[in-house]
């Protein structure tokens, strides 16, 4: 006996429950693909796919919309894979034991997939119905977001027909989001030698900090490590003499990091200098940052291979000075970040300095904008730079009939108005506004909580709301 018979919009979970079955985690999207394409022969809707398995099924419009725009619906078909450390499953070879549990539906032991799986769900069954009323469908299945869009970035949309779309890759029933980032890589790279000096070796690392996504947390009063460390070696180079050994600080450009270690060569008193500065400056940041704390262990008498006098009073300086956070507010929509950057990784090695920032913003010209001021702050400091990784955002339009419909139909459906956002991150939507001119989108789901962990759960009564609203605004699009 199927887990979900019981549950409505019956079909949608229908095929929730068949594509839970096969594994597709990213990277794995063979069998997921090949289950979209079979689903296409046996409706005979003609189907497109590509080297990526990428999956586009084209329906026509229902009787009396056959001459309509037509509307993209978008969903991604990979998941990412999560367990418990008791599962025992193999996410290459199985797929999901799915379970309901009140108004969930849930994966016992791993992720749900509902991020995307209930887009692919839905999607099937508004192409399979012969009762609902829709204009004609490009259906988009993308491979692999969840790593990179890889799909999306790769999918040849000049098959595409459709200049609005519906993407249901939300999480929150109650919100429409209109936007969302682009953004790139920056990195800057200073070559050195080594210079020996003898003196004693400080260690300063600052940890406990929370980290946090540079996008969607950047303007959550989160505290990056790397600009801590720079305010301290600014205030500490006034009092003492000292050269820098290594410094290093996160792992990953779009982390707001959460620890940074500085090592230096000092010589003089010093101690009390130290620990009075680290005092302040813990005093000044600990409202934001309750777990922040430094330690400071110190080796006496080394001998010091450091950057040398001129570059450490660069980096310190740099450190002190780069932009980082928020850059600025949207004058459109309230509260959101429009550009912002986060220097997520410090680094030095052997015989360079490395820093590594990722830049966002939801305007093409504010990304711009930013890259420039960047190259021109590191001009001065003499540094090779490097910006690669872009990936297009999706700008606010100020006119958009899909979400003045969608807003519509959710106050008379829920009753109340939906929240209207944008993203500071980024979204596949992105990818298709950069290739289709006067491209009208919202992105919009069910409630799905705790997405990406093995507490992942998927409303049920939820779907079937937004799900309704869904298939009347296809009604709507004539
Ligand atoms: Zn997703």
């Amino acid at each position: 006996m199927s887990k979900l018979e019981n549950l409505t919009p019956e079909r949608v979970f229908h095929f929730f429950e068949e594509i839970s079955a096969i594994h597709r985690g990213s990277g794995d999207m063979e069998a997921i693909s090949q289950y979209c394409i079979d689903f296409a022969k046996k409706h005979n809707l003609r189907y497109y796919t590509d080297e990526l398995r990428n999956v586009v099924i084209f329906k026509d419009g229902s009787k009396g919309y056959e001459d309509a725009q037509p509307v993209i619906l978008q969903g991604h078909l990979d998941m990412v894979c999560q367990k418990t450390e008791e599962s025992t499953i193999d996410f290459l070879k199985e797929g999901l034991d799915i379970y309901v549990d009140g108004d969930f539906v849930k994966a016992k032991n791993t992720t749900l997939g509902a991020d995307n799986g209930i887009a692919v769900s839905m999607v099937l069954a508004i192409l399979e119905s012969d009762t609902i009323a829709h204009p004609p469908i490009e259906a988009i299945f993308t491979t692999d977001e969840e790593t990179g869009m890889y799909g999306a970035k790769a999918l040849d949309m000049s098959i595409l027909k459709g200049k609005r779309m519906v993407n249901i890759d939300s999480e929150e029933e109650d919100c429409i989001t209109v936007s969302c980032a682009g953004g790139s890589d920056f990195k800057a790279t200073k070559k050195h030698e080594r210079i020996s000096k003898t003196g004693d070796k400080v260690n300063l690392t600052l940890k406990g900090l929370r980290g946090g996504h540079s996008g969607i947390e950047i303007n959550s009063g989160k505290l990056n490590a790397n600009k801590i460390i720079g305010k301290a070696l600014s205030v500490l180079a006034h009092e003492l003499d000292f050269e820098i050994i290594s410094i290093n600080g996160g792992d990953k450009p779009n982390a707001i990091t959460n620890r940074c270690e500085v090592e230096l060569c000092v010589s003089g008193e010093y101690e009390e200098v130290i620990t009075s500065v680290l005092n302040d400056i813990k005093a000044e940041f600990t409202d934001a940052e309750k777990g922040l704390v430094f330690e400071v262990k110190i080796e006496k008498n080394c001998e010091c291979e450091t950057f040398g006098e001129e570059l450490t009073t660069c980096i310190t300086e740099i450190l002190a000075t780069t932009p980082n956070g928020v850059i600025k507010m949207s004058e459109n929509i309230e509260n959101l970040v429009e550009t912002s950057l986060n220097l997520g990784v410090l680094y030095t090695d052997d015989d360079e300095l490395v820093l590594h920032y990722a830049l966002r913003s939801n305007k093409k010209a504010g990304l711009l904008k930013l890259e420039d001021e960047m190259v021109e702050f590191f001009k001065k400091y003499n540094f090779e730079i490097k910006t690669f990784g872009h990936y297009p955002p999706w700008e606010y339009r100020e006119d958009s009939a899909m979400r003045d419909m969608y807003k519509e139909l959710y106050c008379e459906d829920f009753g109340k108005k939906p929240r209207v956002e944008a993203i500071h991150a980024g979204l596949e939507c992105g990818v298709f506004a950069s290739q289709i001119e006067d491209f009208d989108c919202i992105a919009i789901g069910p409630n799905i909580f705790d997405a990406h962990t093995v507490n992942e759960r998927l409303s049920i009564k939820s779907t079937q709301a937004v799900f309704d609203t869904i298939v009347k605004l296809l009604a709507k699009m004539q």
